[in-house]
């Protein structure tokens, strides 16, 4: 194996470390640890386990978090009401809706409901708007995970050739507009792109957000390049295998993200991390220390 392993697990536990001496100071000005409420309708199995993964980190840490678990019959008007509850609630400093949710259900509405503020997972067109924008926003957390990665590694971007694969509006669109805050070369790749290994092959940073197990394989990747796997798909026999194939791709790649522990990980992390922005934002503090998507390397 020639490639660097690029550990989002242990990412994640200096993170958390960084948080909990956050939490501790917020707790002292504000006499009360941040608020977080998971909404969850229905049971799709994949969204319990984020749930609980986020119930376990939050209780690692500090933060005050709940499972709201509304029934799959929940209507459209009920689950509203209850988002409108949570912006007015104090107690509250951030809110995530787990996805999917069931069909009669619109993803729409919870994006438009959600107050700004309290938006910890940048779903909400005002966010999407201000990242678009370059301006200081809540961001997605899966996406936010990838910059981490890309920054805490120092891996350079300015100038970069850099190709996403997968355009989702909670991965590869918000990763664009990030990298190319950091003045890389962005290049997306999607379903109907042809002759993808002409593209990936190019990448100097080649991040793959699609959801076929193993399709990156050697063959796709310039030697020396940096990898990051976000994809997250279920083997027949029981665990996880990402779109990375990890056995071919880690001979030929400078460095890369294992699957399990590499983005998935810190993106639960991120999320925590920005529902302490959130908190020290409500009252009015530190707000230098939104993340400055702005700004450039
Ligand atoms: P998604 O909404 O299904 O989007 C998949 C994207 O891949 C689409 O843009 C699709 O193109 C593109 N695509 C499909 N087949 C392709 C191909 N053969 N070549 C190139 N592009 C192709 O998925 P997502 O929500 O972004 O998630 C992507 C993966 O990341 C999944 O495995 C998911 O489980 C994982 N994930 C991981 C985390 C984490 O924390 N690590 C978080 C979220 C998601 P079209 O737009 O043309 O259809």
């Amino acid at each position: 194996m020639t490639a660097t392993i690029l550990d989002g697990r242990a990412m994640g536990m200096e993170i958390r470390a960084e948080l909990r001496e956050d939490i501790r100071r917020y707790v002292e000005v504000r006499g009360q640890a941040p608020g977080l409420v998971i909404v969850r309708v229905g049971g799709d199995a994949a969204s319990g386990v984020y749930s609980k993964a986020i119930l376990r980190i939050a209780a690692d840490i500090g933060v005050q978090a709940h499972l709201e678990q509304l029934p799959e019959v929940t209507s459209a008007d009920e689950l509203h009401a209850l988002l409108l509850q949570l912006n007015n609630d104090p107690a509250t400093q951030g809110i995530i809706v787990q996805m999917p949710l069931p069909t009669h259900l619109s993803q729409n509405m919870v994006a438009d409901t959600i107050a700004m503020e309290k938006d910890i997972d940048g779903i909400s067109p005002q966010s999407a708007g201000n990242l678009f924008l370059g301006l200081p926003s809540f961001l997605p957390s899966t996406a936010a995970a990838v910059m981490e990665i890309l920054e805490r590694t120092h891996t350079p971007l300015a100038g970069k050739r850099v190709v996403i694969l997968g355009r989702s509006n909670v991965v590869g669109k918000p990763l664009s507009m990030m990298l190319l805050q950091k003045n890389a070369t962005v290049t997306v790749c999607h379903s109907r792109t042809i002759n993808l290994p002409f593209y990936t092959r190019q990448a100097d940073v080649l991040i793959a957000a699609v959801g076929r197990a193993n399709m990156v394989t050697a063959e796709l990747v310039r030697p020396g390049a940096t990898v990051i796997d976000v994809g997250i798909n279920a083997k027949p026999e029981g665990g996880v295998v990402g779109d990375v194939d990890f056995a071919s791709v880690s001979e030929v790649a400078g460095a890369l993200t294992p699957t399990p522990g590499g983005v998935g990980p810190l993106t639960t992390v991120l999320l925590l991390k920005q529902c302490v922005e959130a908190a020290w934002l409500q009252i009015g503090g530190r707000v230098q220390n939104v993340r400055e998507i702005s700004k450039s390397q």
